[in-house]
């Protein structure tokens, strides 16, 4: 395997992986900004607040919990079997919740990237997809992508 970015890239972004904090949305910001990516935090498009908003290229990025956004074959998602019913109704509401602001979005000519909680936890495969979407962001046409 080939790596996608140089050594001192990598080890930037390492740097900034490794951090006490490891929430999904902060380790996110963090290795985005060691690629140069510049925002500004708590950023809204109309009334959505995504994660990160890249104005630059028109896209919003959302860092999604497994569990609580149901992640479709994830372990992280079905850690809990004993889901009440209204465990279920909330994960149905997530779910509509998430399918209509990306609609939106995408509506409003914004691409939408969907960062799955797994991927932010190790830092291997986290590298890789975050070197994936470094390019997608650059250079993708399509408006929208999931990483999980
Ligand atoms: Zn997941």
């Amino acid at each position: 395997m080939v790596d996608v970015v140089d050594k001192k890239t990598r080890s930037r972004m390492m740097s900034g992986i490794r951090s006490e904090n490891t929430k999904p949305e902060i380790v996110s910001r963090k290795a985005l900004h060691h690629l140069g990516y510049r925002f500004r935090l708590g950023s809204r498009i109309g009334k959505i607040k995504p994660d990160i908003v890249l104005s630059k290229y028109k896209v919003a990025i959302f860092t999604h919990g497994c569990y609580w956004h149901q992640h479709k074959g994830c372990k992280l998602a079905y850690s809990d079997r004993s889901y009440s019913k209204e465990w279920l109704k909330k994960f149905s509401d997530n779910k509509a919740r998430d399918e209509s602001v990306t609609n939106q979005l995408l509506d409003k000519g914004w691409r939408v990237v969907i960062l799955w909680e797994c991927v932010t936890r190790k830092e291997d495969i986290f590298i890789k997809k975050i070197s994936q979407l470094d390019k997608w962001i650059k250079n993708n046409k399509k408006d929208y992508i999931e990483f999980g």
